[in-house]
């Protein structure tokens, strides 16, 4: 099979959709791999390595949406792309579809078959490409945190760890998920006081298992958010109720209570944020704003960021679904794997994803 990877070129999107490994593991395979020259170079990437991969270079977008019968991406395709797309095509990539009826609509005319990353589900019900993401935008979210504590960016002039005879930043994070998890692991490792509050009771009993330091998990009421956010320094939202937008759990007037110079980092703001103060997603060139005193970080793509950890953490998960794609062929890798059928959102020119075609009211 001939597989295609362009260039990413949303802007601001610097991951690619192969790291050269997955290249030589399809090229033993028997496929050839088509690589947009500089498609790596916003993660690090250089064409050589590419190519001494097996990579086939390719100068041109056009080139490679003309030959390939596979296009790996990152992002949905942008309208520039549209044209090149062509019919039976097959495209694996991010697309939320839910979120945009316009995209919907140009993919459903060119008739690509598209499968989505953030539909591939386990029997679990776990989204095996989307964890990655969350994986990293936990551990950044304390990072970040953990710089607009710093007096010079806006903060209180708090170090998050502490020295020894002054304590540590206290560190609130609501949702215990996977954004969760990683946000305590690393607030934990730097020395942190954290506080966890879940919904799901044996979530929190997983938790403490598994996390070591200074670590208290509280359940999810109104009452209890309201008293640990007022002796927060650090609050980190990373709830998620599946296929819901993100409920507000911390209301304006508990903000209002909270420290001078505390700092907010609303991950769950792609979902809608669960913070009331938090109106609007901000980006990596503008990502605080100051609202009662109290510095706000909302960005929507934390992972780009760091372009190279997140293309390696996102194909290290993607991979084993795009050999299977290329070894099989769409049709019988869909047949045999159910958590790859749930990602086909798109089937020359039909919607196969109900919630995206009740989004938009298209026929399913
Ligand atoms: P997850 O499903 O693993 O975890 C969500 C947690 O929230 C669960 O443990 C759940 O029990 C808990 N929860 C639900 N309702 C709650 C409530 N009322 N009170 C307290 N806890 C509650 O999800 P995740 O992968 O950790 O993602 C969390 C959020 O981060 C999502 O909105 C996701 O889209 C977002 N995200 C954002 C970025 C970014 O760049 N901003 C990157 C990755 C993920």
């Amino acid at each position: 099979m001939i597989i295609g990877v362009p260039r990413e070129i949303k802007p601001g999107e610097n991951r690619v959709a192969i790291v050269p490994a997955g290249v030589e593991e399809l090229t033993r395979r028997g496929h050839r791999v088509l690589v947009e020259e500089g498609a790596g170079r916003g993660s690090g990437i250089l064409d050589e390595e590419f190519l001494s991969a097996g990579a086939i270079l390719r100068k041109q977008a056009e080139e490679i949406y003309a030959e390939a019968d596979l296009i790996l991406k990152v992002k949905e395709p942008q309208p520039s792309e549209y044209p090149l797309l062509r019919r039976g095509q097959v495209v694996f990539t991010y697309l939320h579809l839910a979120a945009d009826r316009a995209l919907t609509v140009a993919l459903v005319e060119r008739g690509i078959v598209g499968i989505a990353y953030e539909t591939i589900q386990l029997p679990d019900g776990s989204l095996p490409l989307l964890t990655p993401m969350s994986e990293v935008a936990g551990r950044m979210s304390v990072q970040v945190g953990a710089q607009f504590l710093e007096k010079v960016h806006g903060g209180r002039g708090i170090l998050l760890g502490g020295v020894p005879g002054v304590p540590g930043a206290e560190v609130v994070i609501l949702g215990g998920g996977t954004v969760g998890f990683n946000a305590a692991r690393i607030a934990l490792g730097m020395g942190a006081h954290v506080t966890v509050i879940d919904s799901n009771v044996p979530r929190l009993r997983f938790l403490e298992e598994v996390l070591q330091g200074n670590l208290i998990t509280v359940v999810s009421n109104r009452y209890n958010i309201d008293r640990a956010v007022r002796y927060a320094d650090l609050v980190i939202g990373a709830v998620l109720i599946p296929g819901a937008r993100a409920p507000r759990l911390v209301t304006e007037e508990m903000v209002r209570a909270m420290k001078e110079g505390s700092v907010i980092v609303d991950v769950a703001v792609d979902q809608g944020g669960c913070i009331e103060t938090v109106d609007r997603a901000t980006t990596h060139d503008d990502p605080v704003f100051v609202k009662h005193g109290v510095v706000h970080y909302a960005v929507a793509n934390i992972p780009g960021a760091v372009p190279r950890t997140s293309t390696y953490a996102l194909t290290n998960c993607t991979l084993p679904y795009v050999l299977e794609l290329a070894d099989k062929g769409w049709k019988a890798a869909v047949r045999a794997s159910r958590p790859l059928a749930l990602g086909v959102n798109l089937l020359e020119g039909s919607v196969t994803y109900e919630a995206v075609a009740r989004a938009h009211d298209l026929p399913y």
